[in-house]
């Protein structure tokens, strides 16, 4: 029988291992972490099959859509992270950091072109989708991407998901497997050739490593050819902060998870997308963490598959159980869409239903409509969404039950359905740290029906989920959050 890892393999290319390359080059798009990381962990068996070295390259350019100082500051403290620990374990990294359109050009096929094979992350989505699939044809070497994002394997699925209850059997059936099948802690501490690689100096004269760049961060992004509008927050990109917030969150949420998460003012969820998106923390590492947490005569035997139920498999805590079906059924459901669907973030993947419902509502009217701008900038009649949308643009988050309201309303608030997907996949990129990744389609979609039901019909939403600020208010604690977030934001 196949171990489960296999399904984390795609081979992307039929080329031959180039014997005479000078190292094995792990190319790391997503998962910028060298700890809990099947793609390293590949990277290294291959260098020590070969008895090669190991490179790592780390680059960030500066023409992918929605590059801005919020995302390059969090980005590169956490290549700051990486490089200084390359330094202190003796690994080869090498770290790029584009200073404006193309000068990064050709940069990872002059790489690929010395090496005997490149090894990269699995990423269901945006620009690393699309990099996989061009640069597979244009090396000669292999080039293997490897899936470190969740616990079940992208490959153990043979179509999308069309619901969290569909793959959470799929999740019942194999968490066990997958779980006690983990990526190795640090897997540099199997590399077998420590030989320093050198990079030719005609090399690094067209390309200068960004050792320098990382000493003003700020000062070198505000440098650079992107988008000075949207500006840094007061989080720091590392691997280091992702695992002071996992802590901190078990010291004082993990427990209230399950009553509280919902209301803003609690502060219960544990703030940890953005490090999940850029991969300096590991789904698995997470879970094992929280499964340390449940009483103690719990174990992996009480793991019970129920038929997609979202409660009574992992059982123990019901706060860990909650937490778990986030993280692991809510969060990789949307990787496993996307890795099946290439139209992920296209209108059109929208179940039949919606499609129908919402040609039977086209046409009703739009109490409100509001411009992008006008949207963007918090400017509607809606207290609580105004204090989401500031929350999303000032702090680039959005709490989880207000993130729902805030997509939902927007459909009402737009002249059609294509308009509202639009704008939403707009505001939520552009401005969410944790953006760009298959939770933002996931979400975003979800709003739009992906993954639910039909519900009770009304005006617009047609059979669509409905969701109203008046009775969010009435649900959930929130009079803080207005405190912080409303109207006079900027005078605090
Ligand atoms: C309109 C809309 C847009 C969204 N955009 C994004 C996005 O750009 N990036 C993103 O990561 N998530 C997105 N989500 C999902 C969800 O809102 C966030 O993952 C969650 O709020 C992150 O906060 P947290 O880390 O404190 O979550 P916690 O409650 O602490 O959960 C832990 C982790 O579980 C996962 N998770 C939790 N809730 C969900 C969910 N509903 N769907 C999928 N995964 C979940 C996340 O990885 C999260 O970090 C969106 C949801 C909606 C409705």
């Amino acid at each position: 029988m196949k171990n489960i890892n296999s399904y984390r393999k795609f081979e992307r290319n039929e080329h031959p291992v180039n014997e005479n390359g000078d190292y094995v080059l792990y190319w790391m798009q997503i998962n910028r972490r060298f700890q809990y990381n099947y793609a390293l962990e590949y990277a290294v068996a291959w260098a020590n099959k070969l008895g090669k070295p190991l490179l790592v390259y780390e680059g960030l350019n500066v023409d992918y859509p929605w590059a801005c100082d919020r995302f390059h500051t969090f980005l590169m403290e956490g290549m700051k992270e990486n490089l200084e620990f390359a330094t202190d374990h003796g690994v080869n990294y090498f770290s790029y950091v584009e200073p404006k359109c193309e000068a990064g050009k050709g940069l990872f096929y002059r790489l690929a072109e010395k090496s005997c094979c490149v090894i990269s992350d699995e990423f269901p989505v945006f620009i690393i989708r699309k990099h996989n699939e061009r640069v597979a044809d244009r090396i000669e070497v292999p080039f293997t991407t490897i899936d470190s994002n969740g616990i079940i394997p992208l490959g153990i699925t043979d179509k999308d998901p069309y619901s969290a209850y569909l793959f959470r059997k799929v999740m019942q059936k194999y968490f066990l497997e997958g779980f006690t099948n983990p990526p190795q802690k640090d897997p540099l501490n199997e590399l077998e050739n420590a030989t320093a690689v050198k990079l030719s100096d005609e090399f690094l004269n067209d390309y200068p490593s960004a050792t320098d760049d990382f000493e003003d961060i700020s000062e070198t992004v505000s440098k650079l050819d992107i988008d000075h509008s949207v500006p840094a927050v007061d989080e720091s990109g590392t691997r280091a902060a992702a695992l002071g917030k996992l802590g901190h969150f078990i010291a004082h949420s993990l427990f209230d998870y399950d009553e509280k998460r919902n209301h803003p003012d609690e502060k219960k969820s544990s703030g940890l997308s953005p490090w999940l998106h850029f991969g300096k923390i590991s789904e698995y590492e997470i879970v094992e963490t929280v499964l340390n947490h449940q009483p103690e005569d719990w174990s992996l035997n009480d793991l019970t598959p129920n038929g997609g139920k979202n409660s009574g498999f992992f059982n123990g805590d019901p706060s860990i159980e909650s937490f778990l079906d986030e993280v692991i059924t809510w969060r990789e459901v949307g990787f496993h869409f996307a890795h099946h669907r290439p139209d992920y973030d296209e209108f059109d993947s929208l179940p039949d239903w919606v499609k129908k419902t919402m040609d039977a509502h086209r046409d009703d009217t739009r109490e409100y409509v509001y411009t992008l701008e006008e949207l963007e900038q918090s400017k509607t009649h809606d207290e609580i969404w105004n204090a989401a949308q500031t929350q999303l643009r000032e702090e680039g988050i959005i709490h989880n039950y207000l993130r729902m309201l805030w997509g939902k309303k927007v459909i009402e608030w737009t002249p059609d359905y294509r308009t509202a997907l639009e704008y939403l996949i707009e505001l939520n990129n552009k401005y969410a740290l944790d953006g760009r990744d298959p939770n933002s389609y996931s979400g975003i979609f979800w709003c739009l029906g992906r993954f639910d039901r039909a519900w009770q019909e009304r005006e617009v939403f047609g059979k669509l989920r409905y969701m109203t600020s008046e009775s969010t208010r009435k649900k959930v604690r929130l009079k803080n959050y207005l405190e912080s977030y409303g109207s006079d934001y900027h005078l605090k």
